[in-house]
């Protein structure tokens, strides 16, 4: 957030009229503005164009190179872009030309020559239109994030997993190519919760995703499945890659008690793993029942293990 608002007061200028330029450039300066000035319209598309480019521009109308106006058509049809705000400056008085800058792009106009007060009070309304959607986009973020991560862990959800498994399961469909799936369990988690309590067990369910998190490649998704399971898709992996992955996500649960408000706690998991080998003979749903029968078995073979199942 810092970072936005700090990026947020950078203003780019672009004017030919040298005495012009050189008020613009005093004021904004005195206004705490970090200012980048520049005196034909190609250059100042290609600021706009930067990743890290200025949010607030005043573009003079009438530039060698290209009229602000089309700058602004230019800059609005990009579109996955940070909101440029621009306030167009021109001689001209004409209300037909003025409706034709809004129209294509401009979010304001001054005309020359322009009142300083009036420049100010319209570019701190124009700041105020940035703060609004930077506000606005933070919170469609953070919807986001909440609709496909579970709360407690923060990794990704029952739903948001089972759409990783089948996305990867088209993409093997389209492409040649295996891929797995991991399901993780934590040896008798119940107990956890019986002698220490249900903070406590919150507080091993969210090390163990911490730890599990950190073996998998960023490609990879980990997500909680149920109470104490979580479901990893490795991307194009074999069943020796699958497994070894399984295997070192136990030993990192195992390696070192977890250290929780109750003091530490020893925690195992069984890891069951699938990996998909011929898309017709299976469905999404199959694989991941398919790795559910393989962590049955390890539990049955006395936990602490990671146990394979392939499809045919
Ligand atoms: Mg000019």
């Amino acid at each position: 957030m810092i970072e936005t608002q700090k990026l947020s007061k950078r203003i780019l200028i672009a004017e030919d009229d040298p005495v012009s330029r050189r008020i613009l450039e005093r004021l904004l300066i005195k206004w705490g503005y970090d200012v980048t000035v520049v005196q034909d319209g190609t250059s100042a598309l290609r600021v706009l164009e930067t990743e890290n480019t200025p949010r607030l521009a005043v573009l003079d109308w009438m530039m060698p190179g290209m009229e602000g106006a089309h700058i602004c058509q230019l800059i609005r049809q990009q579109t996955g872009r940070p909101y440029v705000y621009v306030i167009l400056l021109t001689a001209r008085r004409e209300k037909q030309d003025l409706l034709k800058g809004l129209k294509l792009g401009a979010d304001d106009y001054l005309t020359k020559p322009f009142d300083a007060q009036e420049l100010e009070a319209r570019l701190r309304a124009g700041q105020r239109i940035l703060d609004l959607q930077d506000g606005l986009i933070a919170a469609r973020d953070e919807l986001r994030f909440s609709a496909t991560h579970d709360f407690l862990t923060g990794v990704s959800n029952r739903g948001a997993v089972f759409d990783a498994v089948n996305r990867e399961y088209s993409r093997q469909a389209r492409a040649s190519g295996t891929f797995g799936v991991i399901l993780a369990d934590l040896d008798h988690f119940k107990k956890i919760n019986d002698s220490y309590g249900h903070l406590c067990g919150d507080e091993v369910l969210k090390e163990a995703a911490r730890r599990i998190v950190t073996c998998v490649r960023p490609y990879d998704t980990v997500g909680r499945y149920g109470g104490e399971e979580f479901l990893v898709v490795v991307a194009g992996a074999n069943e020796s890659v699958t497994l070894a992955l399984a295997e070192r996500m136990r030993k990192a649960i195992e390696v070192e008690p977890f250290i929780t408000d109750c003091g530490p706690v020893a925690v195992t998991s069984s890891f069951g793993t699938a990996v998909n080998t011929n898309t017709a003979s299976s469905d999404p749903k199959m694989l991941v029942n398919l790795a559910d029968e393989a962590l049955y078995k390890a539990k049955r073979l006395g936990r602490n293990r990671s146990e394979v199942c392939v499809v045919a």
